[in-house]
């Protein structure tokens, strides 16, 4: 199926990972128009070679390499690709940002967002059929902020509810349930019960939000990803494989939305 939105096109995103150096070099990729599209060593003690990433949320290149490969090295086999760094970044998805005009998806539809620098109110979603408008007011500097905090109240406010009807189905507790940006997982579930899911999800579909809500909640009971575990998170959310290819297909999208994820 055609990609219904125009920010479906998957971005590449960089591996987060631990124990890993990371550096980024004063000089970057020089580009024709005299700009430099900024580079980061990453050196990880499990490279077997060099390997050169564009990663379209940050506008930077990345060289992951062996230990023991200098900057010069890591430098050299970068710039000999710089070509195909730029053509990627020049094709790959931009970053929406929140800015009045912007078109960002908001519960699975597009939403352009309106500055009202002289109406009250917060933030509101008015929807006119075809297109939604999420309007903010204040001042502009503090547009991006405002509907960033109300898009995080937002989606907690949508999930709880979700997590309450997921655990009284199942006949588990839930234990404190937090929202956070990261850009490796949509939700988890720590042993003790603890919730955790990216704000992002108010982005989505609200039937996407719902299954990420089933799975986590579904961990409390078996903290695995066995025949059981799905079993559970098909009674919660029956249309699970279309959300979970939803997310596969859609969900790193979701990231060049708003400010950059960790
Ligand atoms: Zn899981």
């Amino acid at each position: 199926m055609a990609p219904a939105w125009p920010w479906q096109k998957r971005p590449e995103l960089t591996d987060g990972g631990s124990g890993r150096t990371l550096q980024t070099l004063g000089h970057g990729l020089d580009r024709a128009d005299g700009g430099a599209v900024p580079l980061t060593i990453r050196r990880n003690k499990r490279a077997k070679r060099l390997i050169l990433r564009a990663d379209p949320a940050t506008g930077t290149a990345v060289v992951t390499c062996p230990p023991w490969v200098s900057d010069a090295e890591a430098h050299a086999f970068a710039e000999k690709q710089a070509g195909w760094v730029h053509a990627r970044l020049a094709s790959a998805p931009k970053p929406l940002p929140f800015a009045d005009g912007q078109v960002i998806p908001y519960l699975g539809r597009p939403h352009v967002i309106r500055h009202r620098p002289d109406a009250r109110g917060g933030v509101w979603v008015e929807d006119n059929g075809n297109q939604g408008e999420i309007h903010v007011t204040g001042q502009a500097e503090h547009l991006p902020r405002r509907l960033a905090d109300w898009l995080k109240r937002d989606a907690r406010r949508r999930i709880l509810p979700c997590v309450e009807d997921a655990t009284t189905a199942l006949g588990v507790t839930a234990g404190r349930i937090t929202l956070r940006d990261t850009k490796s997982r949509w939700g988890s579930c720590a042993i003790n019960g603890n919730l955790n899911f990216s704000w992002r999800l108010v982005l989505a579909p609200e039937r996407v939000l719902h299954y990420v809500v089933a799975h986590e909640v579904a961990h409390i009971r078996e903290h695995n990803h066995g025949p059981r575990f799905w079993a559970l998170v098909r009674d919660l959310a029956d249309d699970m494989d279309a959300c979970r290819k939803w997310l596969r297909d859609e969900g790193s999208a979701l990231f060049l939305v708003g400010p950059v994820a960790d």
